[in-house]
């Protein structure tokens, strides 16, 4: 019996959020209030008076290579490994060029998985999911399925590609509390479907995701 477990990098296992807004701290000289995030990565309003660059134009090119793990996320890899036919498989958004400094970012971080795929920005996951649904599905006895991604538009584009074939026991879309998700469009799917959920904080969505695969 096979458990996919479909996991986001940015934001779910690495923190690309602090890494972006210490960049901007450092080259405004402005220190952000603690636990500040962005309502949107643009960040064209986030340092009051100043007209700022977009985080784009700031980085390093090997920016993915930078990142930090979220407090728990290697843990919790470490804790799904140990779970009897589970694989993972991260799906990340990122060009072509750095996805090298990604791979050995988690690396460095000692973050180990089955598979890795990208897609473009602001390319749907949903699609490239489906394909990989269906590969799995007809070649092993898939039992459950979970997707994890910090921006909403990711869960709701896969949650609405699975209406039409929920073949497996378990179907979950998990996502977590972010200021850049719009809380109506959140709250009408959440009414919506069952099948999503989204977590206050990290340890709570760790902790859901391994009860569900146990
Ligand atoms: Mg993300």
């Amino acid at each position: 019996m096979m458990k996919i477990v479909y996991l986001d990098v940015d934001g779910i296992l690495l923190d690309f959020n602090s890494y972006i807004i210490s960049l901007y701290e450092e080259k405004y000289n402005y220190k952000f209030p603690k636990g500040y995030l962005p309502g949107s990565w643009g960040m064209t309003d986030c340092i009051p008076g100043k007209e700022i660059a977009h985080w784009k134009d700031m980085v390093p090119e090997d920016w993915p290579s930078l990142l930090k793990s979220l407090p728990g996320a290697r843990d919790f890899i470490e804790k799904l490994r140990d779970i009897e036919g589970v694989h993972i498989i991260l799906v990340t958004a990122l060009n072509q060029k750095k996805q090298i400094y990604r791979i050995k970012n988690l690396r460095e971080l000692d973050i180990y998985y089955d598979e890795i795929f990208f897609t473009g920005y602001k390319q749907s996951k949903a699609n490239l999911i489906e394909e990989l649904n269906d590969r799995f599905i007809d070649r092993y006895s898939v039992e459950k399925i979970i997707f994890v991604d910090d921006k909403l538009y990711n869960c709701v584009d896969v949650l609405n590609k699975f209406e039409f074939y929920p073949k497996c026991k378990l179907f979950k879309v998990y996502s977590i509390d972010m200021p850049y998700n719009d809380k109506e469009i959140e709250n009408s799917i959440l009414k919506a479907n069952n099948k999503f959920k989204v977590l206050p904080n990290y340890n709570e969505l760790f902790e859901t995701i391994l009860k569900d695969l146990n």
